[in-house]
């Protein structure tokens, strides 16, 4: 039995759900099937040039060798002075570190931070990699249930209700991945009220869609509600969403110095530093000319809309207009209890999808997946045609159902 061999903490943990469903389609496909795939969590566009010339020129004058294991200066100054400009937070040079992509970030700050049994407190739905993280990490995830009725958006007195003296920290992510619900400066708040009284928590702001926002709204920080948390808080972000950079790999902690520290030593023992030329892009992306985001957010906001009124025309489903990142969460309990033209019931959400996928070739991701039913994921990084195309598909499976 291999299995055996494998360690129980990563048994624990499964693979990636929006993986396997891109898997399932891509395997259809590949059978010839006509697949729509709405599954895809990244931007559709083309990292800018201006980015792409910068790392050419990187390679090009020999920044092809290791780097200082946080990251280079040039790349950590931007990072400072991007905190600064866009989120009025002050970070010093040793306060920051580079890393592979904001799960990398991620990953190590649990990594050096948790003993075993200690408790992560994940609002639900919640971006899949949380909980595994956690459990990889030999924690304990303690999800809460959000629902539709409260904006998809953590109460005070849930959070209250949730910390024990075993909390070691709280993930919030604004706006979020998949609901796309972002916190006001009043609702963070309230909930840096909660905060102040349990100096044993720490604070994990997953900031990497705050620029892909509808509402013209600046996305406000938890810091700038209640700056004494700043010791304990660890701001996450990263290049990948807001400069399409994905396959850059290139995310960033920034927060007190013996978390960055420890998350230094850590990866200078494990994976070292990122990859030099991509630090020399993403600072590039930093500095440089902004326009590409507020161009792609309008485009994004189009199929938002776009999408919004299809999906809430057909029968059985609905779904509340996202404040920012790049999807839909439908709400389809309308169609659970009802019969298939094979004649199987849509006992969750999970059948749900497999009836979108096997009937009519549209790939989503179930609700179950990210901890709140019956629901599912829809991304609206692709193109019109293709939502367009999914909108249609979706609205003959309704009108198939019994
Ligand atoms: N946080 C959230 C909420 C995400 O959706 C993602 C990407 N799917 C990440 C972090 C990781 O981004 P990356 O590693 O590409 O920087």
């Amino acid at each position: 039995m291999t299995s055996s061999r494998i360690a129980s903490r990563v048994q624990r943990i499964k693979p990636s759900p929006s993986t396997s469903a891109a898997d399932r389609a891509n395997s259809l496909r590949r059978e010839g099937r006509s697949i729509v795939n709405l599954v895809v969590g990244e931007p559709d566009f083309d990292t800018p040039v201006h980015i792409c010339e910068a790392a050419a020129a990187a390679i090009t004058r020999g920044a092809t060798r290791y780097t200082l294991m946080a990251g280079t200066v040039e790349l950590r100054q931007a990072i400072a002075d991007k905190l600064l400009r866009e989120n009025k937070l002050s970070y010093a040079l040793n306060e920051i570190i580079a890393t592979s992509g904001a799960k990398s970030a991620i990953y190590n700050a649990l990594a050096v931070t948790l003993e075993p049994g200690d408790e992560v407190i994940i609002p639900a739905p919640y971006w899949v990699s949380y909980p595994d993280m956690v459990i990889a990490c030999e924690g304990t995830p303690i999800t809460i249930a959000c629902p539709e009725s409260s904006g998809f958006k953590l109460l005070p007195e849930q959070l209250a209700a949730a910390i024990t003296p075993r909390t070691r920290w709280l993930i919030i992510n604004s706006p979020s991945n998949p609901t796309g619900a972002a916190y006001t400066l009043e609702e963070y708040q309230a909930l840096a009220k909660v905060l102040l009284q349990h100096p044993q928590v720490m604070i994990m702001s997953d900031d990497i869609y705050e620029h892909i926002r509808y509402d013209g709204e600046r996305t406000p920080h938890l810091l700038e509600a209640e700056p004494a948390l700043r010791e304990r808080t660890l701001v996450i972000n990263g290049v990948s969403k807001t400069y399409a950079m994905t396959g850059w790999r290139i995310g960033y902690a920034a927060g007190p110095t013996d978390l960055i520290r420890a998350i230094d030593t850590l990866l200078s023992q494990s994976s070292g530093n990122c990859c030099s030329v991509s630090q020399a892009a993403a600072a590039a992306a930093m500095n440089g000319d902004q326009s590409f985001v507020a161009s792609s957010v309008e485009i994004y906001r189009q199929r938002r809309d776009h999408m919004l009124a299809g999906i809430n025309a057909i029968p059985g489903l609905s779904c509340v207009a996202p404040d920012g990142a790049f999807y839909l969460y439908i709400n389809c309990s309308g169609w659970i209890g009802k019969t298939t033209p094979q004649g199987q019931q849509l006992a969750n959400d999970g059948d749900v999808v497999m009836y979108l996928l096997e009937s009519e070739g549209v790939a989503v991701v179930a609700g179950v997946a990210y901890g709140l039913s019956p629901y599912f994921r829809l991304s609206i990084a692709t193109s019109l045609e293709n939502l367009d195309e999914g909108c249609k598909r979706i609205a003959r499976a309704a009108a198939a159902l019994q």
